[in-house]
């Protein structure tokens, strides 16, 4: 029997889990600097979180949620998104009560039943950001700036920061309305997928993936022509923040997310030379959503990106992402009275923080020396018979050729060589 892995999903190997080790703890740093702590919520949670929070019509929900029955018949879902379940934990965990300003952040996989393609997984990895407890505009600009300088600083360039309004409940309605206005005369021309949504929600016309479609949004109203006052100025407010701190974007209409709990500020990163997947990041303002599952009326802004397209976009540049971890040294032993006494020896380099690679069921020196080599080590620590007489080991300089003898401690000697090279 051969096994092979689930469409969709990858392996993370050895020689590129650095890569993944790096972005992620560059991710946390960047997180951890605007005072956003990791918030880890379990894979599954119940399937109607979701339903609740994405609403009922959206793609995840309809076509892309992994849904099951446990043994018990309880239905859940992996998730397909890390917001719900962060809500979820803050509505659960009254963190409201705890801090009026919650700043949580998270990595982790997420899952959609999705046509695999190019940088689109079924099983995903995202980061993301939520911060929980206030409407002020300062915090739609300080959320994007957190994504706008951590990619900045991993070194990309050709980003494109695109906003948008979606506006509140009130303002929506009017636009929805204005919407269906526009797209009625076209209804029997478009997908059943649009046909469903012309009633239950007319903003995702714009955003239909069918060609067929595409030809009939061109001259459709914009949101941001159906704001109300308050909506204006918030979304003025935040425009201006990000011009304040230096952050240049521009402002496009068509953004108007998949998720049904997005309130004003929308917003999506883009890198160009992606191709069609050139997303690297979006999120934008819920502030309905943690009422929505339970919670008070609570404001809050988030996004969330997608490792797969970041590295991509990282290669594509070219850019190092850390180095893969080579031993300090590799031991060589020669003879059988020293392998077993260089077995303590090996220990106390270990307990000293040291990483030395040995292998027992190489003898030959010259084996030894070509394993070595091949670990990447810098030295070669070599032990026979005659040098545990001595009680010495000779520590050699793999990259200058150099050999010195010091004394077989507990350590120390090769500990104060290897240590200045660190
Ligand atoms: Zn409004
Ligand atoms: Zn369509």
């Amino acid at each position: 029997m051969k096994y092979n892995i689930p469409r969709g999903t990858f392996d993370i190997l050895p020689q590129d889990s650095y890569k993944w080790q790096f972005v992620m703890d560059s991710f946390r740093k960047i997180a951890s600097r605007f005072g956003y702590e990791e918030i880890s919520t379990p894979i599954f949670e119940t399937a109607e979180l979701f339903e609740r929070s994405s609403g009922e019509s959206s793609d995840v929900v309809q076509k892309e949620m992994y849904r099951f029955t446990d043994r018990k018949e309880r239905i859940f879902a992996l998730r397909p998104e890390g917001t719900a379940p962060v809500v979820r934990s803050y509505v659960e965990n009254h963190m409201d009560v705890l801090s009026s300003r919650t700043k949580l952040y998270y990595i982790g996989p997420m899952f959609r039943y999705d046509r695999p393609q190019a940088g689109r997984y079924r099983q995903f990895y995202q980061y993301g950001i939520e911060f929980i407890g206030s409407d002020n505009p300062y915090y739609d600009a300080e959320v994007i700036a957190i994504e706008m300088l951590w990619l900045q600083e991993l070194g990309l360039k050709n980003l494109r920061l695109e906003i948008n309004s979606v506006g509140c409940p009130t303002c929506a309605a009017d636009y929805d309305a204005a919407l269906r206005e526009f797209f009625r005369p076209a209804l029997q021309d478009l997908c059943p997928d649009c046909v469903k949504r012309f009633d239950l929600k007319p903003r995702r016309l714009l955003d239909c993936k069918v060609a067929s479609c595409k030809p009939f949004r061109v001259g459709a109203p914009s949101q941001l022509d159906y704001l109300d006052a308050p909506c204006t100025e918030h979304f003025a407010k935040v425009c201006e923040s990000l011009t304040a701190m230096d952050i240049s974007y521009i402002i496009n209409p068509a953004i108007v997310r998949g998720l049904d709990y997005y309130t004003n500020t929308a917003f999506e990163v883009i890198y160009e030379g992606l191709g069609a997947q050139n997303s690297l990041a979006g999120g934008g303002r819920y502030n309905g959503l943690i009422e929505q599952i339970g919670g008070k009326s609570i404001p809050a802004i988030g996004f969330a990106g997608g490792f797969e397209r970041l590295l991509l976009a990282l290669e594509k540049e070219q850019i190092e992402l850390g180095k893969r971890i080579c031993p300090d040294a590799y031991l060589i032993c020669l003879g059988e009275k020293a392998r077993v006494a260089i077995y303590t020896y090996l220990n106390h380099l270990r307990q000293k923080g040291l990483y030395i690679e040995y292998d027992p069921d190489k003898s030959s020196l010259k084996a030894q020396f070509k394993a070595a080599d091949t670990s990447g080590a810098s030295y070669a620590i070599i032990v026979g018979d005659s040098e545990l007489e001595a009680k010495t080991v000779n520590l050699k300089n793999l990259v200058t050729g150099e050999q010195v003898s010091l004394p077989l401690d507990g350590g120390e000697a090769v500990y104060a060589i290897l240590h200045q090279d660190h």
